[in-house]
């Protein structure tokens, strides 16, 4: 007995110890036969025994001293018959004890009878809980094993079958309020069928009364212990679920809350059914324990799922922020985006750009199944109208997103302008779900992007558009950026263009400020942008108002004082967005080239007058008088003619060479020529031209005298300048002739104590028909053209031609040749 105890407390296994406990009573009380009887659904049937056949079998209900000890959880004794009830003290009866002398049974045999039973009981006891045990260690191992909890809760519905339920359906609750089934299982094929059936068909329903929506709504356990077919009625929605369910056959139920944190994850539903047992309290506890463990593992998975999915959410925007930051190219960065939008956002993607005039444009136009050719050519024929009231204008306008889990092609094609022809051109691409979220940089929405989901029928939820939002507010500082970058490339170009044009150019905005002052209008003006940007324009030039109202595209010619210099600008002004852009030219030069030419004329006209009528009068007075005895008169008037012809034709010649300096009909012809020979001949007819009122020298400072140059063209720059100075040195006709002569050069310098010349007419003086005083109020002649043959012909020798000059002291022009 002892030693039947020490096992029932600890090693051996239940059904070798009922074996030694059956030996034990047959030995200790020499019985007939002594049995344990195990409860089996509605009877009880032998399962170790000694003169009974094992599997032997009596009704819970028979009129039996083992039925009764049975029912009443009390020994039963007759006259050669004792039972006793093997009881587990939290679950209720297990089985009997029972046993059948061959004499009447005494008190100390019940005694002895009813310490065996308790021993069983506890070896049950015992065996029970560590089957518990196991089985919850078993459970934990599948909650743990996997993360995604669907496939962990269909294994864990394998494991309850038929350990803890002879059918069982797992309901999960979801996020939206609704129950979704994740897993029906049952030991009997048929039932597995008629489960799959209900599932297809009943699925769970919040608030009914089914056991799962009952444990759900109260956070615990719903308990059926006995159904009968008016409970099953109450938690059927119908006479076909009735009916299913009826097939079920579900005898005892207990559905338990999944509960973790607080919260209510779902609900199992376990059934005893063909096997007869019922929910006792053990059950409920293990179930429960189950749920808890359950409810842990979803909680985690969850948890995992979501930081799975944060950690994958944080992934994509750094890509996308990589995307968006390789390229400045706008029209690259758009489709970049979209590109990287699908499949991950949506099955296809739309970005919208809003463009000057709030017009709409589609940029970029991405499919996940590589058919945004097809979608952007049914697109391209159905314009957005910019001011409809819904889809992307009014995402764009009111720069709030636009979520619609339940989109159709007719709801897309909402903002164009003929919304069924679009559908029906989009109808073979289903649009499922869609939603549109605004493009906001520097606090303006600059488009939108549309992300539609259509063949994976996925439905958008509030995590989707917070990723898409996020993506969208990334993607719009990019487009912005690569918006700025161009801007500023194209006003770098623009600026350049403007700085690599001659014609002087600036903006002057609505203020009346200059903006813009390009490397052109630096030059003409003397003015450096940096002194004149954000300055008003009239403190540049002082007939501002005149040049302001010039405006149109064909110039005018205005003048204008700038800096104290009066120059004539051909300017054109065209007004802008950002004020007004004038174009300008210094047409100084030209205007004086026409003034010189209508001095010419007037010069020559003069020039040639004042011969002709010295030529005529002598002609007439030749005609007309008689000359008799008058012989030196007539001479004299002939010589005048001559001599005026000669004026005249000088004159002309002076025009034609000009005219053949220009064409490039004069050929100079070089050869070794004697400078100082050259200088001496040229002052000694300076010197006869001149006459007494003239004193012209020659100074030769040199030795080597040869160069080789043109000696009739380099006689006539020296007569020219000799001429010049005999000329326009009115009191003191005191004229050098230098020369002298380095390595290089050969220097002929004229020098008078003339009038001199104003340092600022130094260069001009050289210019065609150029005059200091064209109208000869001096009454010296001149056409303007001897300094410019001058030039012109000394340039060809290869050499210069300068002056220095004191007005009023005389000035000196240096003819310098090189040697060769
Ligand atoms: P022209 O003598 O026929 O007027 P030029 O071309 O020879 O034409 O000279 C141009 C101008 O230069 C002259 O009109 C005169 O004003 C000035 N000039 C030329 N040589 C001298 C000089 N030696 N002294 C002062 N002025 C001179």
């Amino acid at each position: 007995m002892a030693e039947l105890g020490r096992a029932a407390l600890t090693g051996a296994t239940v059904p070798q110890l009922v074996a030694d406990a059956v030996a034990a009573v047959a030995e200790g009380l020499s019985a007939v036969r002594v049995a344990l009887f195990e409860r089996r659904a509605d009877s009880l049937v032998a399962t170790a025994a000694h003169g009974w056949e094992t599997g032997e079998t009596v009704a819970v209900d028979w009129d039996s001293p083992i039925a009764r000890a049975f029912r009443e959880g009390d020994s039963t004794i007759t006259e050669t018959m004792a039972v006793a009830p093997v009881r587990d003290e939290r679950d209720g009866m297990i089985g009997v004890l029972a046993v059948v002398l061959a004499e009447p049974v005494v008190p100390d045999d019940v005694i002895f009878l009813r310490s065996v039973a308790n021993l069983v009981a506890a070896a049950v006891v015992r065996d029970r809980a560590e089957a518990r045990l196991t089985f919850l260690a078993e459970a934990g191992h599948v909650l743990a094993e996997s993360l995604d909890y669907d496939a962990t809760l269909a294994t864990l519905a394998d494991l309850v079958v038929p350990r803890l339920a002879d059918w069982c359906i797992v309901d999960l609750a979801e996020e939206d309020g609704t129950m979704r089934r994740v897993a029906v299982r049952a030991a009997d094929p048929d039932k597995q069928r008629v489960l799959e059936t209900l599932h297809r068909e009943y699925p769970p329903v919040v608030g009914s009364g089914q056991p799962a929506a009952q444990a759900l709504a109260s956070g615990g356990t719903a308990h059926f212990s006995d159904f009968t077919s008016d409970s099953l009625r109450a938690t059927t929605l119908d006479e076909r679920h009735f009916e299913l369910m009826t097939q079920l056959d579900p005898r005892s139920a207990i559905a338990v809350a999944l509960v973790a944190q607080d919260r209510v994850f779902g609900a199992i539903t376990f059934a005893w059914s063909e096997s007869g047992r019922r929910y006792e309290e053990s059950d409920t506890v293990l179930a429960e324990e189950l749920g808890r463990r359950a409810a842990v593992a979803i909680d985690n998975a969850r948890l995992f799922r979501s930081e799975l999915e944060a950690q994958r959410r944080i992934a994509f925007l750094v890509e996308a922020s990589d995307v968006l930051a390789s390229s400045l190219d706008y029209d690259e960065t758009l489709t970049a985006l979209a590109r990287l939008a699908v499949p991950r956002l949506g099955d296809w993607c739309v970005i919208y750009i809003l463009k000057p005039g709030g017009i709409i444009e589609r940029a970029a136009v991405e499919h996940a199944g590589g058919r945004q050719e097809f979608i952007r050519s049914v697109l391209e024929a159905h314009p957005i109208i910019p001011n409809a009231r819904v889809g992307v204008p009014a995402v764009i306008r009111t720069g709030r997103s636009e979520l619609e889990a339940e989109a159709s092609p007719i709801s897309t094609a909402s903002d164009v302008d003929k919304p069924e022809e679009l559908a029906n051109a989009l109808g073979e691409i289903a649009v499922h779900s869609t939603m549109c979220v605004p493009l906001i940089a520097r606090r303006r929405t600059i488009g939108a992007i549309l992300f539609v989901s259509a063949e994976s029928r996925r439905v958008f939820g509030e995590a989707d558009l917070r990723l898409a939002e996020e993506l969208a507010a990334r993607a719009a500082v990019a487009v912005d950026n690569s918006r700025l970058f161009n801007e500023a490339e194209q006003r770098a170009e623009a600026a350049e263009a403007l700085d690599s044009i001659a014609d002087g150019v600036f903006l002057v905005d609505a203020g009346g400020m200059v903006r813009i002052w390009n490397a052109g209008a630096e030059t003409t003006t003397g003015i450096a942008a940096a002194d004149i940007r954000g300055r008003p324009a009239s403190t540049v030039f002082e007939g501002w108002d005149e040049i302001a109202a010039v405006e149109g595209a064909t110039p005018r010619t205005v003048p204008a004082t700038i800096q104290g210099r009066e120059l004539w600008l051909s300017i054109s002004g065209v007004p802008s967005s950002d004020g007004t852009a004038y174009a300008f030219r210094d047409v100084t030069a030209d205007r004086q080239l026409d003034r010189l030419k209508s001095d010419f004329v007037a010069t020559v006209s003069h020039e040639l007058r004042t011969p002709l009528a010295a030529v005529y009068g002598a002609a007439l007075t030749l005609a007309e008088r008689d000359f008799t005895g008058r012989e030196d008169l007539r001479r004299a008037l002939v010589t005048t003619i001559a001599e005026q012809a000669a004026r005249l034709s000088a004159i002309v010649d002076d025009i034609l060479f000009v005219g053949r300096l220009e064409s490039g009909g004069l050929r100079l012809e070089p050869a070794a020529v004697d400078a100082v020979a050259v200088a001496h001949a040229a002052v000694e007819a300076a010197q006869l031209r001149a006459g007494e009122s003239a004193d012209v020298e020659l100074r030769a400072a040199t030795a080597s005298t040869t160069i080789e140059t043109d000696a009739g063209r380099l006689r006539q720059v020296l007569d020219n300048l000799l001429d010049n100075a005999i000329k326009y040195s009115p009191n003191d006709v005191a004229i050098e002739l230098r020369v002298d002569s380095d390595d290089r050069w050969m220097r002929f310098a004229v020098a008078d104590r003339g009038v001199g010349i104003p340092a600022g007419e130094l260069t001009r003086i050289f210019e065609k028909f150029y005059r200091l005083d064209p109208h000869q109020t001096r009454g010296v002649n001149g056409t303007g053209l001897g300094l410019y043959v001058c030039r012109e012909l000394v340039e060809r020798m290869d050499g210069r031609i300068s002056v220095s000059s004191v007005p009023g002291r005389g000035s000196t022009f240096l003819v310098e040749l090189p040697r060769r």
